[in-house]
C-alpha cells in the first residue's frame, strides 16, 4: 500500500488484502491489528473496518504503477493464505507478482499448510519464480518449527524464514532449501524479551549452512534505542536478487489491463480497472 516502507528488510509494502485473525503466540501484539483498529469506524479511512478481513481489488495492480524495481513486502497488514481469502483472489495476487516481474516480492505467512498446498496446485505457476520469495513466520518451537517443514515441502524457488518475534531458543533448525533468515525481537508496549544467545545460535547455524542472515532489531519498549547491532555490527544479508528494468508506462498499463481482463466477471475477485 505504500511505495516506501520503514520495515528494515523491504523497500515497499503492497496490501491487496487488509485484516487478519490471530493464529499463534507470535500474533499476540500484532502491529497490523494495533494500527488498523485505531481507525475502526473512521469514515472513508482505508481501515474503517478495523482489522476485519477485506479484499482490496483496487490495489491489485498497484505494482505496475511503480517506476523503479522494488523489494515489496506483500500483505504487511494481512496474511495472503488465511482461510477467508478465496483461492481465486490468491491467484490474482500471484498473477500480478508474475506479471510485474521487475519487482521482487516477499510473501510471508503463518498459514504454511495452505501455502504448501496452493503452491503445489493452483499457484504452481508462481512457485518457481526467482522474483517471488515465499516465507513463513517462526516465533517458537511449537508453532514455528512445523511451518519450516511445510515450507520445505513447498515447490518454491526462494524460501525464507522470518524468525520474529523470537520468543524462545528454537534450538537446531533444518535450513535445507532455505535461502534467507531474518531474526528480530518484539517491539512496543508489553514486548516479550529476546535473549542474545537465541539470536547467536541462529546466526551460527546460518553461517554453517551459508544462509544469508538479516538481524532486524532487538526490539523492546524502546526499539530505536536498542537498535539492531549484534556484537558490534549489523547483519543485512539478502538472497540474490534478479536485476530488472521497469518497462515503459504504456507497457505496464497493458500488462495490468491484461490481468484485469483475465479476471473480469469473477464475482469473488470483482476487479475494477
Ligand atoms: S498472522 Fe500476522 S497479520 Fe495475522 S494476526 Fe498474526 S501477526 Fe497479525
Amino acid at each position: 500500500m505504500s511505495e516506501h516502507s520503514t520495515i528494515e528488510w523491504t523497500d515497499a509494502t503492497w496490501n491487496p488484502i487488509r485484516g487478519c485473525t490471530k493464529v499463534s503466540p507470535g500474533c499476540k501484539h500484532c502491529y497490523a491489528e494495533t494500527f488498523a483498529e485505531r481507525f475502526r469506524g473512521v469514515k472513508g479511512h482505508p481501515y474503517e473496518q478495523g482489522f476485519d478481513l477485506r479484499l482490496v481489488p483496487e490495489k491489485l495492480t498497484e505494482p505496475f504503477s511503480w517506476r523503479s524495481p522494488k523489494l515489496v513486502f506483500v500483505n504487511s497488514m494481512s496474511d495472503l493464505f488465511q482461510e477467508g481469502v478465496p483461492d481465486d483472489y490468491a491467484n490474482a495476487v500471484s498473477q500480478v507478482m508474475v506479471g510485474a516481474s521487475w519487482h521482487t516480492y516477499q510473501v510471508l505467512t503463518k498459514r504454511s499448510e495452505r501455502l504448501r498446498d496452493l503452491l503445489s496446485g493452483k499457484l504452481e505457476f508462481a512457485a518457481d519464480k526467482e522474483n517471488i520469495w515465499w516465507g513463513v513466520s517462526v516465533e517458537d518451537r511449537k508453532y514455528g518449527l512445523p511451518r519450516i517443514k511445510h515450507l520445505q515441502q513447498t515447490p518454491a524457488r526462494v524460501r525464507f524464514l522470518s524468525i520474529e518475534p523470537l520468543l524462545e531458543d528454537i534450538g537446531p533448525i533444518d535450513l535445507s532449501g532455505i535461502s534467507w533468515v531474518i531474526v528480530g525481537g518484539e517491539s512496543g508496549f508489553g514486548a516479550r524479551p529476546m535473549e542474545r544467545e537465541w539470536v547467536v545460535s541462529i546466526r551460527r547455524q546460518c553461517k554453517a549452512s551459508r544462509v544469508p542472515f538479516f538481524f532486524k532489531q532487538w526490539g523492546g519498549v524502546r526499539k530505536t534505542r536498542n537498535g539492531r547491532q549484534l556484537d558490534g555490527r549489523t547483519y543485512d544479508e539478502y538472497p540474490r536478487r534478479v536485476a530488472a528494468v521497469v518497462p515503459d508506462r504504456s507497457s505496464c498499463i497493458s500488462f495490468a489491463q491484461a490481468i484485469l481482463n483475465s479476471f473480469r466477471g469473477n464475482s469473488l475477485v470483482q476487479l475494477t480497472s
